[in-house]
């Protein structure tokens, strides 16, 4: 019925889209004619102005006319064969080779003038060109003379994605589909979506091209948010979620748990307390990041909630992204709660078969009120009989599907009672990251979760003093290792994962191990953590470094997220420059968490002035918002920020960093849509779900949000 559907045909049905094509086409995810259409160029490559050959510059890209001035020449070289000639202008000349492009010569007849576009060389007072790209001149319409560079993998060439849009768009520039209403598109001055989308691929001008780029960014990411706004309200429904009260003569037994803690809570930690507190006693749902760096002490936070829902007769879960972190968290909730009179239980792929069936039929029974676990908790099997809080740590660990998964394990019971959906309660949600994320970019990606920041560190909290140094300071780092295990103090040693293979990250790590260890005293010991051990191997080991056995630790990145061990107060990060600033500094925040003053050394053999820079950038800074900030400008947008690791759908043109801006305008809009179309269901509003359909199919739908 609707013609926007011929958009989802398959690329095969264009000219000189073969078999083969097919399938190098399916790498990049370009299946259908829209995502072909969605394929947005990543630049242009600039053929508006024309450099005289007298004005030509050692290394510049540039674009020039020229004739061509005598018969071309082809010869060999071992492999290679080499086409040559000599082009000029009114008043220079210019050597042009192309390497085994010898189809060239036909085309290159003496006297022909062409426009040409290539890197220019010079050697003394001789300039040269290699394997330049040309264009007869007249053939060079207006419209073409910037032309799109595609982010395209081994194997397919720019001139043949170029050929394929410009057969793709006159075909489809009457079906795109118009999404955004024309109020929109006035009050935030866009052009329209036709105009848009096939420009984008063959702008006049780069004042077209930036007009293009922002319409569709903001088309993006208005899309993005409705599409997350309606996934968002179809899962709420109605339900309500358990009230947490705790009654008069119990309320006590909190405030005395807040007593007794070895520390007074910060002003920011009493505030975030007094809004999840208010949040856990109403029925209102409540889904809420709780921000803070590391170190800010969000455990604590997180542990006086589980303990109000203990004492108002209901469960809690905290799931954690790593076993050892899970294994920690337990024994600090034991620590914290012993006085409450809750026992706190362990749920990893660890625990043992008999002690967990027990644990699992306590839970589903309800005398088993606080546990701590691993993604063991999203197994099946696992059935809460009143789980009234639901709290995920260092959130960005996980994906959106399995923190979605914790909330729907909820009670066996309701579904006993064949109580019908409606009144099904859900679990308060909670989820808590150091990852610092502009607030801009969390209400982006987490759509109406309300945000509670942290953004205070406890007093007393030592200084960390961070070092940039070399294989060549090897002697000098030994000296500082051994100094701080004699005085008692404990030591990490950082290895990076090298690349995607474990076997190399296992090696890098082990080798560094083996050092450390034959350079220990008898009376020390160090221990070797990493990802492909045992889970049971990796809690021995972390339990010797925790209790203080174990002087030095060794690992990889396990140990990034929420370790505490307020002893240990050097660390050595090996190969620095592979970490992402924002990790280093997750990582740094292992240490200065006791009295002492602590030490990082980063140890980079990196020349390169983005690396050095970078890796100055976490010697001078330590705050988590301004390193993440730091990075994006230097590497640009990485996965940090990245859609995928929420388990969203990638962005294809807007930029989560730089259009920060958009995503606020785009906010606004939607918002304004919504209040008059709260389901966007009205006749004109209709395209925005059919786009959203055709955009990401049911993408969104299987999130589950
Ligand atoms: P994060 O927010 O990174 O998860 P943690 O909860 O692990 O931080 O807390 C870091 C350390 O700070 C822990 O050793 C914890 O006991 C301690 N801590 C937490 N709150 C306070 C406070 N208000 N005053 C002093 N120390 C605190
Ligand atoms: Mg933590």
């Amino acid at each position: 019925m609707n013609d926007m559907n011929q958009l989802l045909q398959p690329v095969s049905m264009l000219p000189g889209v073969g078999a083969r094509r097919v399938t190098m086409l399916a790498r990049l995810g370009l299946a259908t004619w829209f995502d072909l259409l969605t394929f947005f160029p990543r630049d242009y490559e600039n053929w508006l102005s024309l450099t005289p050959l007298s004005e030509l510059e050692h290394q510049q890209t540039a674009v020039f006319r020229a004739t061509v001035a005598q018969k071309p020449v082809l010869s060999r070289k071992g492999r290679l064969n080499i086409l040559q000639t000599v082009l000029q202008d009114d008043a220079y000349s210019i050597k042009a080779v192309w390497f085994n492009q010898p189809w060239h010569a036909q085309r290159l007849v003496p006297g022909q003038t062409f426009v040409f576009r290539g890197r220019v060389k010079r050697k003394g007072r001789l300039f040269s060109v290699e394997n330049p790209s040309f264009e007869p001149d007249e053939h060079l319409p207006e419209k073409q003379r910037l032309r799109p560079v595609y982010p395209l993998t081994q194997g397919l060439r720019q001139s043949f994605i170029r050929q394929l849009t410009e057969n793709l768009i006159p075909r489809v520039i009457s079906i795109v589909p118009e999404p955004l209403p024309a109020r929109i598109r006035r009050e935030y001055h866009l052009c329209a979506a036709a105009f848009a989308y096939s420009r984008i691929h063959h702008p006049a001008d780069w004042e077209e091209a930036d007009i293009c780029r922002q319409r569709l960014a903001f088309e993006e990411l208005f899309l993005f948010q409705a599409g997350i706004y309606l996934l968002r309200q179809s899962a709420r429904d109605s339900r309500k979620a358990y009230r947490a009260v705790i009654s008069e003569s119990r309320r006590h037994i909190l405030q005395a748990c807040i007593n007794q803690l070895p520390f007074t809570l910060t002003h920011a930690q009493q505030q975030a307390w007094q809004t999840i507190h208010h949040d856990l006693g109403s029925e209102r749902p409540m889904n809420r990041l709780l921000q803070g760096d590391v170190g800010s002490g969000k455990t604590v936070v997180a542990a006086l909630a589980m303990l109000h829902c203990a004492l108002a007769g209901m469960q809690a879960v905290l799931m954690a992204p790593t076993a050892v972190l899970a294994r920690q968290h337990h024994q600090t909730l034991a620590r914290l709660l012993a006085g409450s009179g809750f026992e706190v239980e362990l749920l990893t792929g660890a625990t043992k078969k008999t002690d967990r069936n027990k644990l699992l039929q306590s839970l589903e029974e309800g005398g088993l009120q606080l546990l701590v676990g691993t993604h063991a908790l999203i197994e099946d099997r696992v059935r809460f009989k009143c789980l009234a809080l639901a709290i995920t740590d260092e959130q960005h660990r996980f994906g959106v599907r399995q923190r979605i998964r914790l909330t729907e394990n909820t009670s066996g019971e309701t579904e006993n009672k064949a109580q019908s959906e409606s009144t099904q309660l859900v679990p308060h949600v909670l989820v808590m990251s150091a990852t610092p994320i502009p607030r801009t970019l969390a209400l982006m990606l987490y759509g109406d979760l309300d945000i509670s920041v942290i953004d205070q560190l406890p007093e007393g909290r030592k200084p960390i003093s961070t070092y940039t140094a070399r294989q060549k300071d090897r002697p000098r780092i030994d000296a500082l290792i051994r100094k701080t295990i004699d005085a008692g103090h404990q030591v990490y040693v950082v290895c990076p994962m090298i690349e995607e293979s474990a076997e190399s990250d296992l090696e890098s790590a082990e080798n560094v191990w083996q050092r450390i260890s034959a350079q220990m005293p008898d009376s020390h010991e160090a221990g070797l953590l990493h990802g492909r051990m045992k889970p049971s191997e990796k809690d021995k080991v972390m339990d010797r470094f925790l209790s203080g056995k174990c002087a030095v630790l060794v690992s990889t990145t396990v140990i990034e997220v929420g370790v505490d061990n307020p002893n240990a107060v050097l660390m050595i990060i090996e190969n620095a420059e592979r970490f992402g600033l924002a990790q280093l500094h997750q990582l740094r925040g292992r240490i200065g968490r006791g009295e002492q003053a602590s030490l990082c050394v980063l140890i980079s053999e990196a020349d390169d002035e983005l690396a050095r820079s970078r890796l100055t950038a976490v010697c001078r800074s330590r705050d988590g918002f301004e390193l993440a900030e730091k990075d994006l400008q230097l590497r640009g947008p990485g996965d940090f920020f990245g859609t995928r690791q929420h388990g969203l759908p990638p962005l294809r043109v807007a930029n989560l960093y730089q259009d920060q801006d958009l995503i606020q305008k785009s906010r606004k809009a939607l918002n304004s849509l919504l209040r008059e179309d709260p389901d966007l269901m009205h006749a004109e509003n209709r395209i925005i779900r059919q786009t959203l359909n055709l955009r990401y199919g049911d993408v969104f739908a299987h999130i589950g949000i």
